[in-house]
C-alpha cells in the first residue's frame, strides 16, 4: 500500500469462487474470508442455499434482467450494472423486497468488444438517468482490464477509472458516494491498487487454476 501513497486505507478482498466447490469455500471462510464473488446467478444461488449468511455475496458477472429476482435479497453488492433496463428491474425488485440494493457501474474502459460495461463517456449521463431510482444506491465503479502479460500496459485503464470516479464525486450528486473502485484481479491487482483500487477480485490467486 505504501507505493500507492495511501497508507492505512483499506482494500477489500473479494474471493472469486466461481467453479470452486463449497468445501473449499468453507475452508476459505474458516480462514477468515468473508466476501465471495460469483459471476453466474445459478451458481450463486446454489452456493447461497448451502453456505447461507456466513458469507457476503457479490455479483460480479453479467446479470440478465430476468434473473434479478433470484438474487436481489441475497447479494450485498452488484458490480455489474451496465444498462438502464437492469437499473429499472433492480429498483423494482428491491422496492418489492423493501431493501436498498448497492451497485457499482461497470465500465468497459478499454472498450473491448468481448466485455460488458459502459464506455467512459457514457457513465455520467447514465448515472444521471438512474438517480431517480430510490431503491438502488450507486457506490462506485467497476472495471475488468484487458488480460495482458505485463499489467504495466493497462495501468492507464485503472487510472482512467479512478479519474472518472473523482469527476463523479466532484459533481456531488445526492445519494451517490464513490466509495468503491472495484478493479484488479490476480494478474493485475498490484497495479490496480497503486492506481486507487480499494476492492480487488481474486480467483486463481487464492484457489488456483479453474477447471
Ligand atoms: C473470474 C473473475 C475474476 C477473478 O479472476 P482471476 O484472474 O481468477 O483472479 C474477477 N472479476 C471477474 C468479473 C471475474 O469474472
Amino acid at each position: 500500500m505504501q507505493r500507492s501513497g495511501r497508507i492505512g486505507e483499506k482494500v477489500h478482498l473479494i474471493a472469486v469462487t466461481k467453479t470452486v466447490e463449497v468445501d473449499r469455500i468453507n475452508q476459505a471462510l474458516e480462514l477468515g474470508l468473508k466476501n465471495i464473488g460469483e459471476n453466474r446467478v445459478q451458481e450463486l444461488v446454489k452456493k447461497y442455499d448451502i453456505i447461507g449468511n456466513r458469507a457476503n455475496y457479490h455479483m460480479i458477472g453479467h446479470l440478465q434482467t430476468n434473473k434479478v429476482r433470484n438474487i436481489i435479497d441475497k447479494v450485498c453488492l452488484i458490480h455489474s450494472l451496465d444498462r438502464l433496463s437492469l437499473a429499472k428491474e433492480l429498483n423494482k425488485r428491491a422496492k418489492k423486497q423493501d431493501l436498498i440494493m448497492d451497485v457499482l457501474i461497470q465500465v468497459n474502459v478499454a472498450e473491448e468488444e468481448s466485455k460488458y460495461g459502459l464506455k467512459v463517456d457514457e457513465v455520467i449521463p447514465f448515472l444521471e438517468k438512474i438517480l431517480k431510482y430510490d431503491n438502488i444506491k450507486v457506490k462506485g465503479l467497476m472495471t475488468i482490464a484487458p488480460f495482458v502479460k505485463d499489467p504495466e500496459e493497462i495501468r492507464w485503464v485503472f487510472r482512467d477509472l479512478r479519474k472518472l470516479s473523482e469527476v463523479i464525486s466532484s459533481k456531488g450528486y445526492e445519494g451517490v458516494k464513490m466509495e468503491f473502485l472495484s478493479m484488479g484481479m490476480t494478474n493485475d491487482y498490484e497495479i490496480a491498487i497503486e492506481e486507487g483500487s480499494n476492492m480487488i477480485r481474486i480467483g486463481t490467486g487464492l484457489f488456483g487454476k479453474r477447471n
